[in-house]
């Protein structure tokens, strides 16, 4: 066993860091409040190499495996939330292009998602196809005459889909065969028949944009399925194993965050003359709130091990992300409990990471499906 992580990890840590500390914290509270998309740091971040994590080198990326990506998310979320989930989000797309496009879909969208020009999405949720997506009724139905898929249906909820080049939108190419007749289609921004629908104003994670998607006899070419025909909710499910892995960093990342900030306020803040961190009450807050981080650490690494080695992760990536989630709700409580008042204004960043701390047990899979996943994995 070892638990460290290699010299070129910590400098990868390290670069991550120093990154969200100049440019992504500067931005964090401007974006929360103008519900604003950060196109500036998505370029610096592509500067950088961030955008291509993950993805090799031949195609336009930086490497590295989910470890490193694990790493950057983690560090950019100790900042800002949403920053985190950009990233986490867009590498989605790359991830399930390596893993199921062919050879002209690698080297067309590879590069161009790795250097940063173009943001990826991941459509799968509908109106009434939540946790259920098996109920999904998006259409993308095949025009033998002209080699076309033609969409039709109404995604919702989708992170950077007002913004993104290229979205994986899963539909039903041959809706007869239901779940087996669901595919992968790549949809470009631009195809006439696809057009932004209502853009949600939500609670935290304001940064990143959440919105619908409307498909309106929206052809494309065949080319553009993922895969093959059929197998489209299998390739969603494994893609959100890996992504479960990314929200379980940016849980870990808001709760490391929270606890800084935390400390240095307890340091600060004078009560009853002396420093709160002297109380011995707020202390055990302190004590709780390293403890459940790093728990949630460990098993969120230990997923992103697992999945870069090759191993099968389903199971643990689901309870890093179910228990890392659980740890960001309840840490980012105590911290703004610790800051009282001030906890709650928002001059101080804690109102923020509490409200972001939240999607966390939601998206990529509620708490409750994956208890689903786990006891199912569990019981066998
Ligand atoms: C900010 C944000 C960003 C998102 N980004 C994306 C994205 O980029 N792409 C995408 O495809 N989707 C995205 N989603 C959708 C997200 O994955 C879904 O919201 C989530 O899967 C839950 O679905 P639902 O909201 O329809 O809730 P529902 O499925 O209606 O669930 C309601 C409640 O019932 C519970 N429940 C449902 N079924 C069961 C069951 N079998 N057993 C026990 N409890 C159950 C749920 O856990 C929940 O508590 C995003 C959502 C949000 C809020």
């Amino acid at each position: 066993m070892d638990f460290k992580f290699t010299e070129a990890q910590l400098m990868l840590q390290n670069v991550a860091k120093e990154f969200a500390e100049k440019e992504v914290l500067p931005l964090a509270d401007i974006i929360d409040r103008e519900h604003r998309y950060p196109a500036e740091t998505f370029a610096k971040m592509a500067e950088i190499g961030f955008t291509g994590i993950g993805t090799p080198v031949e195609y336009g990326g930086s490497g590295g495996n989910d470890i490193d990506k694990a790493i950057i998310v983690s560090e950019l979320a100790k900042k800002c939330a949403s920053t985190a989930a950009i990233l986490s989000i867009h590498t989605i797309f790359a991830q399930a292009i390596l893993k199921f496009g062919n050879e002209e879909q690698k080297k067309q969208y590879l590069p161009l998602m790795a250097e940063g020009g173009w943001l990826g999405a991941f459509a799968l949720t509908e109106p009434n196809a939540g946790s259920d997506a098996a109920a999904a009724r998006t259409t993308a139905i095949l025009d033998e005459a002209t080699g076309e898929y033609v969409l039709n249906g109404t995604k919702c909820f989708i992170s950077g889909g007002g913004k993104a080049n290229a979205i994986i939108v899963f539909a039903l190419t041959d809706p007869s065969k239901g779940l087996k007749g669901m595919s992968g289609i790549i949809v470009e921004k631009g195809t006439p028949g696809f057009t932004i629908g209502k853009i949600e104003n939500k609670m935290g994670l304001h940064g990143s944009e959440t919105v619908e998607l409307i498909f309106d006899n929206c052809r494309v070419p065949k080319a553009n399925l993922l895969g093959k025909e059929g197998r489209g909710f299998g390739m969603a499910m494994t893609c959100l194993d890996g992504a479960r892995i990314g929200v379980g960093a940016q849980a870990v990342g808001i709760a490391e965050g929270a606890l800084e900030e935390s400390v240095k306020y307890m340091h600060e803040r004078v009560q009853f003359g002396k420093p709160i961190a002297a109380l011995q009450g707020v202390g055990w807050y302190v004590a709780d709130m390293a403890t459940k981080i790093e728990a949630a650490k460990w098993l969120v690494f230990y997923a992103a091990w697992l999945k870069s080695t090759g191993q099968n992760h389903t199971q643990v990536a689901a309870m890093a992300k179910y228990n890392a989630s659980i740890c960001a709700r309840e840490v980012t409580n105590l911290a703004l409990q610790i800051h009282g008042g001030y906890g709650y204004m928002n001059d101080y960043p804690l109102e923020r990471m509490y409200r972001d701390a939240k999607i966390t047990e939601i998206y990529e899979g509620t708490s409750e499906i994956h208890k689903l996943v786990i006891s199912r994995s569990v019981l066998g």
